[in-house]
């Protein structure tokens, strides 16, 4: 069994609970874990708070350099790491190998951006006087992952947080822990309590991280609910929040685009793990005139998707998290069609599989603007396709939903494209190629998809604060600016 890591030493929960750890592909438990409660956040917290001052410290060199030996160590040890991701996520070995490196890159990345981060000198009113805007960390930051990308999502909050030279105590998702706790590997050569990894439920760890007093900043990516709920509970001590929630992407398929590299491209912003991304494509706009022939195509090739488990190398659809997950997918796709939408392709458990909480990909036609289906987010692999006369059309569909996190559209008419990236309402939009993901890129979304930006300079952004300083260096306050200094 894990244990608890905090301020460098591994630990049981205080109340001795544990939980299990189920493999989506099989499941079967593979590991227990600590169930952490209110205690254990308040130890971890304290261990954080204790850390800051000293990391804070720390120059902006020597930090970089820490940073650059935690991306080193993930390189190194990514084989053992992907494997631990595939057990608990179900997803595939050679997608988590490469979700290892990419998370490398990201401290790769903040390491390089904060040697170079300043503050800035700014004009003064009078000589002998100094205005200086500094940039300072916050203190104790409480990252809180959801079970999708346990590594990935972690690294794009945990990196720039600690080369801003705040701490952090980590809270990964209660399907998805192991790998989270196994990272103290890549930060026990950093001060004793800048990291901490704490494990248990959403609604006693993740909840006590929240409200913690000395936990002035909290980093979320999971649900716009839970996001909704820590926006209301960070209020009382006004935090500072940065949220990376739900979202309903919309993929706009013009007629002059190449329907059959478009069909693959579809498929895999739609399918790629089982659905369970949050910029996935839940709502395929179609133009007319190619609609039929899209729709064959892309119904052929997702019949052909190999379905099965992430240790196999063949596998294109892993399972999805769980079973409640895998249930509550089949029964939006059965009311789906009670409202009147065609399975084309999927809409069934794999007959071949009877263990693992798989869900065949599955594409939908005849549905309507209005429909449950297009309005909340899918997270399972659903493509639902919908037809589009005018190009304003497309846009209006894509824009009335009630979240704005990404979106992609395919086409070569650099009119179109324009508009596109100027009237979407989103914060992620790709042009002919989805779901691509830039370290120097600012990722997050409008709307109900959250506050604030990952990655990029804007990701470094949300873990400082700004403090404006001025200084009379000669200590002679002006005349004018005291005008009721009796005898002036
Ligand atoms: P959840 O919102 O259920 O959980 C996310 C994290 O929050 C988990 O660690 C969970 O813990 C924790 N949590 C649950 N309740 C509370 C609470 N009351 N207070 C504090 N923390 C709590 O999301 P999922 O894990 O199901 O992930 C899927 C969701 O994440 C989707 O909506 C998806 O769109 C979104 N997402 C958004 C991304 C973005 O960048 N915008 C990227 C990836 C996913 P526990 O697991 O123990 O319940």
């Amino acid at each position: 069994m894990r244990k608890l890591w905090i301020d460098g030493e591994f630990v049981e929960a205080a109340g001795g609970a544990t939980m299990t750890v189920v493999d989506p592909a099989t499941e079967e438990v593979v590991d227990t874990v600590p169930k952490g409660g209110p205690v254990d956040v308040d130890r971890a917290v304290a261990a954080a708070k204790k850390a800051f001052p000293a990391w804070k410290k720390v120059s902006a060199w020597a930090r970089a350099e820490l940073l650059v030996e935690v991306g080193r160590r993930l390189r190194q040890q990514k084989e053992d790491f992907a494997l631990t991701l595939t057990r608990e996520t179900g997803r595939t070995l050679r997608k988590n190998r490469g979700y290892a490196d990419w998370s490398a890159a990201c401290f790769d990345y903040y390491a390089g951006l904060i040697r170079e981060r300043r503050g800035r000198v700014i004009p003064s009113a009078e000589a002998g006087q100094l205005n200086l805007v500094l940039k300072e960390p916050l203190g104790v930051v409480g990252c809180i992952v959801p079970f999708n990308y346990p590594l990935m999502l972690l690294v794009w909050k945990v990196a720039p947080a600690l080369a801003a030279g705040n701490t952090v105590v980590i809270k990964p998702a209660s399907q998805t822990p192991l790998m989270t706790l196994d990272l103290h590997r890549v930060f026990d050569h950093l001060p004793k309590g800048v990291v901490n990894i704490i494990t248990g439920s959403g609604a006693e760890v993740g909840d006590a991280l929240v409200r913690h007093p000395d936990v002035p900043c909290i980093a979320f990516t999971g649900s716009t609910a839970v996001g909704q709920h820590i926006y209301r509970l960070a209020a009382d001590r006004m935090k500072k929040l940065h949220l990376e929630l739900g979202g309903s992407d919309a993929a706009i398929v013009c007629a002059d685009s190449d329907l059959e590299s478009v069909s693959r491209a579809v498929a895999w912003t739609a399918f790629l793990n089982a659905g369970q991304v949050c910029t996935s494509a839940e709502r395929i706009y179609v133009e007319q005139p190619v609609a039929a022939e899209f729709l064959e195509r892309f119904a052929a090739l997702t019949k052909k998707l190999v379905v099965g488990p992430g240790m196999d190398d063949k596998t294109e659809i892993t399972p999805l998290i769980g079973r409640k997950e895998r249930d509550g997918i089949e029964s939006r796709v059965a009311l789906a069609q009670k409202e009147g939408a065609k399975v084309v392709a999927g809409g069934r458990r794999p007959a071949h599989l009877p263990k693992g909480f798989y869900y065949e990909p599955t594409v939908l036609t005849n549905v309507r603007h209005g429909m449950q289906l297009l309005r909340e987010e899918i997270f399972g692999p659903v493509a639902p396709v919908v037809t589009f006369k005018t190009f304003d059309e497309a846009l209006a569909l894509a824009n009335d939903s009630p979240y704005g996190l990404g979106a992609t559209l395919f086409s070569n008419d650099p009119r179109r494209v324009r508009r596109y990236f100027e009237e979407i309402q989103v914060g992620n939009v790709w042009v002919n190629d989805p779901l691509v993901d830039n370290p120097a890129g600012p990722f997050g979304g409008m709307k109900m998809s959250g506050l604030g930006r990952e990655l990029g300079e804007e990701g470094l952004e949300e873990f400082l604060q700004t403090k404006h300083v001025h200084w009379d260096i000669d200590a002679t306050p002006k005349s004018w600016w005291y005008p009721w200094t009796p005898g002036a």
